[in-house]
């Protein structure tokens, strides 16, 4: 698998794939550059070996070509990020895009118009692909969010680069960080799934079965798991088709060794609303008209105790309704429990779904080792799945 470093962009173009994805407000001003920053240190690179960079993103969900959503609202941000001037050109195939790049010297940054303008791009197109591969002499990958597609600047293009593709800086990083928390972190190991469904963590659950030592299961999902163990779970979130896989998953578990770790109580609510009334209650015995919506202190602390003998930690999902403030508590203080693992040495993986919006909102995300930027293709990672644009570079 070749990287950035096995390569000297002197005098190179590097046809990058970024994911510039970032949130516009009303008058088309960046409001979150976090995604131009994590590009940052690949693109420094290229320009420090004497290269030049042709960056190209997608930017929302644009039907053909939408004025709102051109990649020209960014450029300004990514010259201020980078420190180095910023050509935008209107299209990112044809005449103008092949002019641009072929004027461009080393130094410089040239930012490609929305490649999801083409609906080629979403569908994989190979012609659409080859037009774009016409504009570098090296392809790299640094989308981690948009690895999971095949789409052609993702995945298809890199065909045309047999030899000359790799990963870039922040691909490389993600794909290191699942690697320990998968494979090769030190023991014991732990993921903690949390979230509102069952449904949606199956195939994560039975792929980490064979990966770690402790599991532990908060949030939403854990009461399918208390009622199939014969709780009372009163009218908490619950999965009835799935009280059976529950507890075929709590027998794989223990057939693999597995200690699965569920919570003990819950802080109950007469209604889903931060207005509610609200009491800390056993979990296997919950009144009918409450429901649990977040952990309790019993569980707190039992799952501190859990995360603070583990050395590779990975988290996904909150456990509890984090985005009301009344149920944001057990979030917190598991959020806490993994800042002090880190501080002591573990290592510390968040990602997937929301549980990235969940530490930054409550500043874990300094605090742990690594916070994913990719939210499908973590979750697709964590299933065991090959994601096509890390296979395209790999093969
Ligand atoms: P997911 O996208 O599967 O990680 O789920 C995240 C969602 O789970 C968040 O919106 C939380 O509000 C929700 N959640 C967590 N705990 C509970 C709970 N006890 N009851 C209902 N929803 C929950």
């Amino acid at each position: 698998m070749k990287t950035l470093n096995d390569f000297n962009f002197k005098n190179k173009k590097a046809l990058i794939r970024v994911d510039f994805n970032v949130p516009l407000n009303e008058n088309f001003q960046v409001t979150d550059a976090t995604r131009i920053q994590a590009a940052k240190p690949t693109l420094i690179k290229v320009l420090e070996d004497g290269g030049s960079c042709v960056l190209m993103s997608h930017l929302g969900r644009p039907k053909g070509v939408d004025e709102g959503l051109s990649l020209k609202h960014i450029a300004d941000k990514i010259e201020d990020i980078i420190g180095v001037e910023t050509i935008f050109v209107s299209d990112c195939v044809g005449e103008e895009a092949i002019e641009a790049a072929e004027k461009l010297n080393p130094g410089e940054l040239l930012v490609l118009e929305n490649l999801r303008f083409h609906e080629e791009e979403k569908s994989g197109d190979k012609a659409f692909a080859e037009q774009l591969s016409k504009l570098g002499d090296i392809y790299v990958n640094d989308a981690f969010g948009t690895a999971h597609r095949a789409h052609a600047s993702t995945t298809i293009i890199a065909q045309f680069f047999p030899e000359n593709k790799c990963f870039g800086a922040l691909l490389s990083q993600e794909i290191k960080s699942i690697d320990k928390v998968l494979k090769t972190g030190e023991k014991p190991t732990l993921a903690i799934l949390g979230g509102a469904k069952v449904s949606s963590k199956i195939t994560i659950i039975e792929n980490i079965l064979d990966k770690v030592d402790h599991l532990i299961i908060g949030g939403g999902m854990s009461f399918t798991f208390i009622k199939a163990k014969g709780g009372t779970i009163g009218d908490s979130l619950v999965e009835n088709d799935k009280i059976e896989l529950a507890l075929d998953i709590l027998k794989q578990a223990e057939a693999k060794n597995v200690q699965v770790h569920i919570p003990v109580d819950v802080i109950i609510a007469d209604d889903f609303s931060n207005n509610a009334n609200t009491q800390i209650c056993d979990i296997t015995a919950i009144p009918d008209g409450w429901m649990g919506l977040d952990a309790g202190p019993k569980t707190r602390a039992f799952f501190h105790d859990v995360v603070m003998q583990c050395k590779t930690i990975l988290w996904n999902g909150p456990i509890g309704v984090f985005e009301m403030e009344n149920f944001a508590n057990g979030t917190i203080a598991l959020g806490n429990s993994v800042s002090e693992a880190t501080k002591k040495g573990a290592f510390s993986l968040v990602g997937g779904g929301d549980s990235v919006a969940a530490v930054k909102q409550f500043g874990f995300d300094k605090k742990v080792s690594y916070v994913s930027t990719g939210g499908g293709a973590m979750l697709e990672s964590l299933e065991g799945k090959v994601l096509p644009g890390i296979a395209a570079i790999a093969e």
